[in-house]
């Protein structure tokens, strides 16, 4: 009975590898039949893989400037969950010329964005292995055109971009997988050390820290690690005429900013403050959970900015100094407790992500501004949400958005009113003792809309789930109590 439920499992297996495979146009690659692998991410069905945890990332990496292309070894560290006679990772684009694991040449085969590698041995569960993948081309090409949320000039997703003068790095929800091979998914966070080499006079500023810089006839070898766990689309790294600045080193954390050499001069009196605004945050949510942090501003118009781990990433659009651009920088420096240390365990979930983002960003507003600056910007995001048009683009639920709505405005702003809401609902006490519980519980780890509902429901020691529906996954815009546009209808 056992071995006959098995043999059917084995042939529904089999049946439904085919029938993906099928719908899957150009499957096989040489004698590779590439099967599609899964961490169960319903916005993103193929991102991520089972059958391993990938623990540490090398990225050895040449760009080339004028070709725009790059050339690449990236040796993976992994450790089987599973026997494995194959595993994928995942990659798009470029040239492959060698796969190997522990140096041994091996087979794989390519399917769009899955990456099928067949060791040369059965590899039994608990083992630890190195994969590396050699490869070269120009990013982005083999990208489809729906990656890119908000339109094609919205960068967020599209991983290494060459710009004139530099490239950058930014790759929300998936763009990871557009400049190296990964198990792309914040489940399966890792951690990384580069290697990159350009030539003088380019400067290169990764995530994590820098630990020396190797000059060989004129080409500069800059090395760096991240010794943090880091879910992939926060892993960056930028090139260019960068301009190192330490402004606030001598506070607990060590602050390394990176300026574009022209913009230099308006960049670093607006990011002086950066140990302030961490200590700041540390007395709200708990003690900074990464070695060192900073900024980069590249010479580059981005629409956005992202909180790449340990290093945030700003266009040019971050010097017009102005109270939404210290909101911006007061977003992406809480993200590092709340996106990059404690992680979505779902793209799903991306209200823990930006609704904590933007709400905590108006302490530190609190903190420099008069109240009613405070004021004017709540009043700003309850008008905003509570506007027929808007209403009529937004998602029916930010609890679940859909993955073409994960950036839609309504997850910002009625996500940040939603924790508003709820501080209202509570009192402050209880409230910061939410934020704080939610963070020393899931820091280094994933958590789910429903994790943060069950925490804030003991804490409070209330049944807060009717507050949380009518705020996550209902439309209507309910009264919160000073601000002046409520709907009195509903
Ligand atoms: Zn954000």
């Amino acid at each position: 009975m056992k071995r006959l439920v098995t043999v059917i499992i084995l042939t529904i297996s089999l049946l439904v590898s085919i029938l993906l495979c099928w719908m899957i146009a150009g499957c096989t690659t040489g004698q590779v039949t590439v099967k599609p692998s899964s961490l169960g991410d319903s916005y993103f069905p193929l991102l991520g893989n089972e059958g391993y945890d990938a623990l540490h990332y090398h990225l050895d990496i040449t760009p080339d400037f004028d070709a725009e292309t790059l050339d690449a070894t990236v040796e993976i560290t992994i450790q089987a969950t599973q026997n494995l006679t194959e595993f994928n990772l995942d990659f798009w684009g470029y040239t492959i010329t060698d796969v190997t694991i522990e140096g041994q040449l091996v087979k794989y085969g390519r399917d769009q964005g899955e990456l099928m590698i067949i060791p040369n041995y059965p590899i039994a569960i608990g083992d630890t292995f190195e994969v590396t993948v050699a490869y070269n081309g120009k990013p982005r090409k083999g990208i489809p055109e729906d990656v890119f949320y908000g339109g094609p000039k919205f960068l967020a997703s599209a991983g290494w971009v060459f710009h004139a003068g530099g490239s950058f790095v930014t790759s929300e929800p998936r763009g990871a997988s557009f400049w190296y091979p990964v198990n792309d998914h914040p489940k399966d966070k890792a951690t990384y050390s580069f290697s990159i080499t350009v030539p003088e006079p380019y400067v290169v500023a990764t995530s994590g820290e820098l630990i020396e810089v190797i000059n060989d006839n004129g080409m500069l070898t800059y090395k760096s690690v991240l010794n943090d766990l880091t879910a992939s689309y926060l892993v960056t790294v930028h090139t260019g005429d960068l301009v190192l600045d330490e402004t606030g080193k001598e506070g607990q954390v060590p602050i390394r900013n990176y300026f574009a050499g022209r913009h230099f001069d308006r960049a670093r009196p607006i990011f002086e403050d950066t140990s302030e605004m961490i200590t700041f945050y540390e007395g709200i949510i708990g003690e900074y959970p990464f070695d060192v942090y900073g900024s980069v501003v590249v010479d580059f118009d981005l629409t956005y900015a992202l909180e790449t781990q340990t290093l945030s990433t700003y266009g040019t659009r971050i010097l017009e100094d102005s109270v939404r651009a210290d909101i911006t920088r007061a977003h992406e420096l809480v993200h590092q407790w709340f996106g990059n240390s404690v992680s979505l365990a779902r793209w799903r979930d991306i209200w823990l992500n930006e609704g904590f983002a933007t709400y905590l960003s108006l302490m530190w507003v609190t903190e420099i501004y008069e109240d009613d600056v405070v004021q004017s910007v709540l009043n700003d995001w309850y008008d905003r949400i509570s506007d027929p048009d808007f209403m009529n683009t937004a998602p029916d639920s930010i609890g679940d958005p859909d993955a073409e709505n994960l950036f839609h405005d309504a997850v910002y702003w009625r996500g940040a009113l939603t924790l508003h809401a709820l501080r209202q609902h509570v009192d402050d006490e209880v409230f910061f003792e939410m934020i704080r519980t939610y963070f020393q519980r899931f820091k280094d780890s994933n958590a789910t809309v429903e994790d943060f509902i069950a925490l804030a429901n003991e804490v409070s020691g209330e049944d807060l789930t009717d507050l949380f529906d009518v705020w996550l996954y209902q439309k209507v815009v309910p009264q919160i109590e000073g601000l002046p546009f409520g709907d009195d209808t509903s």
